[in-house]
């Protein structure tokens, strides 16, 4: 059986295991319970089709997923998170993007294959599992032969992730809070790090060792990211001996200092993260001694193309 078989039949797998999920939507740890195929009632506002701001290669990620030629990334619109300083805002909160069938989407991941593309990079995935699903399904069978990238906010469904378990080549999830207190106050989910840990160890357990080919682009392994937030170093501190303790050594770890205060970010978060502050979390974050470590010193002043406008045809300004 070829790669591109197996992965189709682990998909149909997957479909059969979590389509029963979306009549009363328990996809991810919101559990709104909603009938995705009748609405978007739920947190993520999402119905049961996709919705797609931007399919375009990205020249911004860490070296290893962008490579020289872009990571082929697909942003979603809708998010099950929806952080108070959110970046993206103008798709996880007003939804400025537009439904694509499962056609659309699979066209999308083989055009950016065709374009010269690393991988199939998932932006806000967690929500519209499904029609990703669906949509993978065809792409496959259209010859789509790239790593496919995970890139979430680590608030994923447990069961979803299980699912994905030889479909998704490299994950990449946030882990953006430990305290309760900071993930309520910030995007409303006092059990983030309960939920978003548990999908992490899981993402560990199937992905538990960075793998890079000889052209310097990962082909299969696990990147945790983090953003530093301004006066949360102690937070970031908690998190990452987390990571130390439960994942595996061999994963990538990305500690990021790009945070700029976007959208509803409260007063104490009015700020960028201080050189200190940096410098703490990227000693505690050297000591763990993991496989790959990507640093981001260069961001402490907004750096244009870290802050995209996806109103505009081309949202980021690549250096
Ligand atoms: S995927 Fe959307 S509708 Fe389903 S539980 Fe999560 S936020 Fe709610």
């Amino acid at each position: 059986m070829t790669a591109a078989a197996r992965k189709i039949e682990l998909v149909g797998r997957a479909l059969d295991r979590l389509s029963p999920l979306e009549k009363s939507c328990t996809l991810c740890p919101r559990d709104c319970r909603v009938d995705r195929t009748a609405g978007a009632g739920g947190v993520c506002r999402t119905g049961g089709l996709a919705s797609v701001s931007h399919a375009l290669l990205h020249f911004g990620e860490e070296p290893v997923i962008s490579g020289r030629s872009g990571s082929g990334t697909i942003f979603f619109t809708g998010c099950n998170l929806k952080c108070l300083f959110c970046q993206n805002y103008q798709l996880s909160w007003l939804l400025e993007g537009r439904p694509v069938s499962d056609e659309d989407l699979a066209a999308m991941m083989l055009d950016l294959q065709a374009r010269g593309a690393r991988n199939i990079n998932l932006v806000s995935p967690s929500h519209v599992a499904l029609p990703i699903l669906r949509a993978l399904r065809l792409a496959l069978e259209g010859g789509l032969a790239l790593p496919l990238v995970w890139n979430s906010n680590g608030y994923d469904g447990l069961e979803v992730i299980r699912a994905l378990e030889g479909i998704v080549d490299i994950y990449l999830p946030d882990l953006k809070y430990h305290s309760a207190g900071l993930s309520g106050r910030y995007s409303a989910a006092p059990d983030y790090f309960e939920k978003a840990s548990q999908a992490v160890k899981e993402m560990s357990l199937q992905q538990p060792a960075l793998d890079i080919g000889p052209d310097g682009t990962a082909r299969r392994g696990l990147i945790v990211r983090h953003l530093i937030l301004p006066g949360a170093v102690e937070d970031t501190l908690l998190l990452l001996d987390w990571v130390g303790r439960n994942l595996s050594p061999f994963i990538g770890l990305s500690l990021m200092s790009q945070y700029h205060p976007c959208f509803r970010a409260p007063e104490e978060i009015q700020r960028g993260v201080a050189a200190d502050e940096y410098r703490r979390a990227a000693d505690a974050a050297l000591a763990l001694g993991l496989e790959q470590l990507f640093l981001q010193p260069q961001a402490f002043q907004a750096d244009e193309h870290l802050m995209p406008d996806f109103r505009k045809e081309k949202p980021f300004r690549w250096k």
